[in-house]
């Protein structure tokens, strides 16, 4: 059984990505890359407010101080919601002008991974990145392609890792000292089908995954086994994070087609965000411990 796939915000997002729930407001953030803009979407009002942080944002993760952390073109920075302010605090790739930051989030002990990527998306140009409590940063893989969706096993043993361009992977994970080992692959996805993106775990351990190119969100078993799909309206599902008071919704992010081409009208509502009640649920995000 699959409910049905809601539209909740007509965003017209030219590359809508990152979505992740804010327990301490009950909102779900998420960015529009290009457009340069962290947003907050309020469910029980229908509202969306957005800060322009003045460079393209992969990723934003809650912090526990207040506020987001985020990853932005030239590396990692914190955003202040209160004032709109944003302060660089790390830089990563910023004498790379033709790399960027991705996708990321947090892990159990409060720090902050987010990886890279051309602009271009030329192979092995990025690289993936551990931000610390302290603020330091540690240079995790190299030779990544699209750095993109990451998350951790129920029993924090094993992370899971999306390059784009390869597939869905898996480490054996350390989580004191935040180190990975043992990479192997769990899943691909046939090209014709789209790439992996982004992902996030359920309360049951299984992998959601948004098929960029493919119109759904597939439901993978920590083994790789394909367990179900939801398909979405629009051919390019970026990512999608469990929110809601009992996180039980999953919402998914979405991206406009390439401009001038002609599959807009196909996807009237692409760009937009998405969210299904599958009928299980999900975790309360980790928050940026620095
Ligand atoms: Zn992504």
């Amino acid at each position: 059984m699959v409910s049905d796939v809601e539209l909740v915000l007509d965003a017209h997002a030219v590359l809508g990505e990152g979505p992740i729930w804010l327990p301490a407001d009950n909102m779900l953030a998420w960015v529009d890359i290009m457009g340069h803009r962290v947003h907050r979407f309020d469910p029980l009002t229908g509202r969306d407010e957005s800060f322009d942080v003045g460079q393209p944002v992969g990723a934003v993760a809650p912090r526990a101080s207040g506020g987001l952390v985020m990853a932005l073109r030239d590396g990692f920075g914190l955003l202040d919601t209160a004032t709109g302010r944003v302060e660089m605090i790390a830089d990563t790739e910023a004498d790379i002008p033709g790399n960027r930051m991705n996708d990321g989030k947090c892990d159990s002990e409060g720090r902050f991974w987010a990886g890279t990527m051309a602009f271009d998306a030329r192979p092995g140009a990025g690289a993936l990145y551990r931000l610390d409590r302290d603020r330091g940063v540690t240079r995790m893989l190299s030779d990544v392609s699209i750095s993109n969706g990451i998350d951790w096993s129920l029993d924090n043993r094993t992370m899971y890792f999306i390059d784009s361009l390869s597939g869905l992977d898996a480490f054996d994970y350390e989580p004191i000292g935040g180190q990975i080992t043992n990479r192997r692959r769990i899943a691909t996805i046939p090209p014709e089908l789209g790439v992996p993106d982004g992902m996030t775990l359920d309360s049951e351990g299984y992998l959601w995954v948004a098929i960029w190119g493919g119109w759904m969100v597939r439901r993978f078993a920590p083994d790789g086994r394909i367990d179900r799909e939801i398909r979405v309206p629009v051919a390019r599902t970026s990512s999608c994070a469990f929110g809601g008071p009992d996180y039980a919704d999953l919402y998914i992010t979405t991206a406009s087609p390439e401009p001038g081409s002609d599959e807009h009208a196909a996807q009237p509502h692409a760009g937009g965000l998405f969210r299904v009640r599958p009928g299980v649920t999900g975790r309360p995000p980790n928050q940026y411990r620095g």
